[in-house]
């Protein structure tokens, strides 16, 4: 297998598996003033800090749950002051363990629009999964003075949402994006649905509108967070922080159309799927 597609492999977002090593712990670390990853090794979360209690963005699975909490409180903060919880798409990687948090925690649980339908599928150990607030595009959350404006990027799910929010360090604001996914690398693994090509076409377009200056994502590796870590440990001051990356992020954006493309190419037992339906 080429070195690229075994990077592929591993990054594409299964429906059901739980791929090895994607609950494995990582370092929890401060990416901005209030925001911090608190995720996998593989599977992005993030909490945001405010003097009313916590904003968290994305459960994980149910088994990554004891790494997200063993990390937000070795950054000093309590797992039980999450307030509201996010969801950035409907696949279970990012939103099965959401029935768990609000268990844990009590937060309200909010989700885009166009991925109720999908997202109430996920119901581990028969759990209903609770969905107390519903974005569209566009619409904004508002909580302890940190504002959170959703963006519907539809492809790798109907209702993809992306999320954008200032963030701050060292007294400047910079345009911080927490990308959904543009992961249409292996269609045939996505939950297609018709229009599916068109919305990823679209998605990237709108991508490239995006102001984005700090590039996050909900996978570690879309937005290289191993390197990036590296250089976030060897900081020193007055070196820029290695998350503001505006030139990764386009460039990601012009990785994964290429990939996207070439996997709408490929004969349908490779992976095209119904992606043209
Ligand atoms: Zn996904």
């Amino acid at each position: 297998m080429r070195k690229s597609l075994l990077l592929a492999a591993l990054v594409v977002c299964p429906v059901y598996a739980q791929p090895a090593g994607w609950v494995d712990a990582f370092p929890p670390h401060k990416i901005m003033d209030n925001v911090y990853y608190v995720g996998t090794k593989e599977l992005a979360t993030f909490l945001i800090t405010t003097p009313q209690g916590h904003i968290l963005m994305n459960s994980n699975y149910e088994a990554g749950v004891p790494v997200i909490k063993a990390g937000v409180e070795q950054l000093g903060f309590k797992f039980s002051d999450v307030k509201i919880l996010i969801a950035g798409h409907a696949h279970p990687d990012h939103v099965e363990a959401d029935a768990m948090v609000k268990e844990m925690t009590g937060a309200q649980v909010i989700v885009g629009r166009l991925e109720v339908e999908r997202t109430k599928e996920f119901k581990p150990k028969g759990k209903e999964h609770p969905i107390d607030r519903v974005v569209e595009d566009g619409e904004k959350v508002t909580f302890g003075g940190v504002t959170l404006t959703a963006h519907v990027m539809p492809g790798h799910t109907r209702g993809c949402l992306a999320w954008s929010m200032d963030m701050t360090e060292g007294g400047k604001t910079y345009k911080g994006f927490i990308e959904c996914s543009l992961n249409g690398q292996f269609m045939a693994s996505l939950d297609q649905y018709p229009g599916i090509a068109d919305d990823f076409r679209a998605t990237y377009k709108k991508a490239r509108t995006m102001p984005v200056e700090v590039f996050l994502s909900s996978h570690a590796s879309f937005y290289g967070l191993p390197a990036k870590y590296e250089k976030l440990k060897a900081r020193k001051p007055g070196d820029p922080n290695p998350f503001i990356d505006p030139q990764g992020y386009l460039a990601h954006v012009d990785e994964f159309e290429k990939s996207f493309e070439a996997a709408l190419a490929r004969p349908p037992a490779q992976g095209k799927g119904k992606a043209k339906q």
